[in-house]
């Protein structure tokens, strides 16, 4: 239902990345560069829950240094985060990154990003112009309104997209980040509507988990279901592996994904539940934490509105008192003592194939 933006496909090692490829999950690693073993820990731990790509922070040479040996221990294509230096970029793009990132408000010497582009050509590798908001130096200084920093941001974009272009350079992929979920939507479809380059999605500084997952939902969910995205990632203020199960969410409610775990749904309950529906579902979340299977499984509160609403789940489980009724696919199959539910419901997963998910 959803239409994708066409984009030209941009090569990030052996991912494709653009319209005709899948949107790629990616996050970052937050312990030191430099600590190797941690880190290569952590890009597994992404990878393992589902990550497409990683992002590594290479501040210092000793990063650029260590990177080169992560490379060598990780299956995944690595993307060099560049900060100040030109220099950075150049040693990360021969320690064998598949992508770096450069930021315009810190890397903005002509000859310094000719350099760089050179050098990308060469090992045949991609760049990702990302603009952030908070590094427009016209920002700093003035009192600037919420369109007039969409402007400034997509003007800066445009400068910096021109001098790859003279290069011919068109290995690119774009971004445009904000902490504010408003400007985020709007400078993204600003970016769309100009190039044709693949986007990355992403809403900065978001915050802690709890205060980060509304807005980045809004943001990234706006934009996805407008077709607008290629990768995405959403920042928190935590682990990297949440990062990648909230992108993975967002995705899938948009139908980009089929779920890799089982996904819960569950009534909100109301005064016609006849158990405790919210005990039964945690105590159900837990005995599934190690299904992998893309099943939707939904528990219900009654038997009056819960099959109707639980419909399309591939197993339904709808509470009546002491007892479940099981639905699988719509059809009533058993009915069981609530004791005997959790038993019946692992029993009734091992015998199915996913059908009816996203
Ligand atoms: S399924 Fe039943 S108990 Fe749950 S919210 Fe709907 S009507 Fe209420």
């Amino acid at each position: 239902m959803i239409r994708r933006r066409k984009t030209r496909i941009v090569n990030v090692g052996p991912i494709k990345m653009g319209s005709k490829a899948d949107i790629v999950i990616q996050s970052m690693t937050k312990v030191p560069t430099e600590d190797i073993r941690r880190c290569v820990k952590e890009v597994k731990e992404l990878t393992d829950a589902g990550c497409g790509l990683v992002r590594i922070a290479v501040p210092t040479k000793a990063d650029t240094a260590a990177f080169a040996k992560i490379v060598q221990k990780v299956d995944v294509p690595l993307i060099a985060d560049i900060h100040f230096s030109p220099a950075r970029a150049i040693e990360a793009i021969e320690a064998g990154a598949a992508k770096i990132r450069l930021n315009p408000g810190n890397i903005k010497k002509r000859k310094d990003i000719l350099r760089i582009i050179d050098a990308a050509k060469m090992h045949k590798i991609a760049i990702r112009v990302g603009v952030n908001e908070a590094s427009i130096r016209d920002l700093k200084k003035q009192d600037v309104s919420a369109s007039g920093r969409v402007a400034l941001m997509l003007r800066e974009m445009k400068k910096y997209v021109r001098i790859f272009e003279s290069r011919d350079f068109r290995q690119l992929v774009l971004s445009a980040k904000s902490s504010d979920t408003v400007r985020t939507i709007e400078i993204n479809r600003r970016i769309a509507e100009s190039f044709d380059y693949p986007i990355h999605l992403g809403l900065t500084h978001a915050g802690l988990p709890e205060d980060a997952i509304v807005p980045s939902s809004v943001a990234l969910g706006t934009l996805l279901a407008e077709g607008i995205g290629d990768t995405v990632r959403v920042s928190i203020a935590g682990k990297g592996v949440l990062e990648v199960k909230i992108a993975q969410q967002i995705l899938a409610a948009l139908g980009y994904c089929r779920r890799a775990k089982v996904e819960l749904i569950v009534c909100p309950t109301c005064g016609r539940a006849q158990i405790d529906i919210i005990k039964l579902a945690k105590k159900i979340e837990k005995a599934l934490i190690n299904i992998n299977k893309p099943l939707r499984i939904a528990v219900m509160g009654c038997v009056v509105n819960g099959p109707g609403e639980a419909a399309d789940a591939d197993l339904a489980i709808c509470a009546a008192k002491n007892k479940g009724y099981f639905y699988r696919h719509g059809r009533r199959i058993s009915v069981v003592p609530e004791d005997k539910i959790i038993k019946v419901l692992l029993k009734e997963i091992e015998k199915l194939k996913p059908a009816n998910t996203k």
